[in-house]
């Protein structure tokens, strides 16, 4: 697997800096945010090193078919799926992404606010 020796979430596929695992698959790792912006939030990265959504959709559409799976196997494993979640994955400065490594962030536990709710 491709990896970057300074991203910090490389560092956490390679168990260099802890985390919080919640879901695994032999391409795709899942922990709980550091910072949770809801009662759930986890962050799901692709193994494999790319910088954002569009850089993987470019580079390795392939990854965003392991992420999506993930994410669905893991909703469909606890009770995500029935009580709703969101899906969000910020690229660059205006959205605030932070970590250069691509990640979804996904939400839920409680009512979201935003997005029309
Ligand atoms: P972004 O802002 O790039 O979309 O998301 C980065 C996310 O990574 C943030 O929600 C932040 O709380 C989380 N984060 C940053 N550093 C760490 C860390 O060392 N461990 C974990 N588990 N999450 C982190
Ligand atoms: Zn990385």
């Amino acid at each position: 697997m491709e990896q970057e020796k300074s991203c910090l979430f490389c560092k956490i596929v390679n168990g260099e800096v802890p985390s919080e695992k919640v879901f695994e698959t032999s391409k795709v790792y899942a922990f709980k945010d550091i910072y949770p912006q809801a009662v759930e939030h986890y962050l799901f990265i692709h193994k494999e090193h790319t910088k954002n959504i569009n850089s993987m959709a470019a580079q390795k559409p392939e990854h965003l078919e392991d992420i999506f799976k993930a994410i669905k196997e893991f909703t469909q494993q606890t009770y995500l799926e029935t009580s709703g979640f969101r899906v969000v994955t910020n690229v660059n400065k205006n959205a605030g992404q932070t970590v250069f490594h691509t990640h979804f962030h996904v939400l839920g536990g409680e009512q979201l606010k935003g997005f029309g709710v």
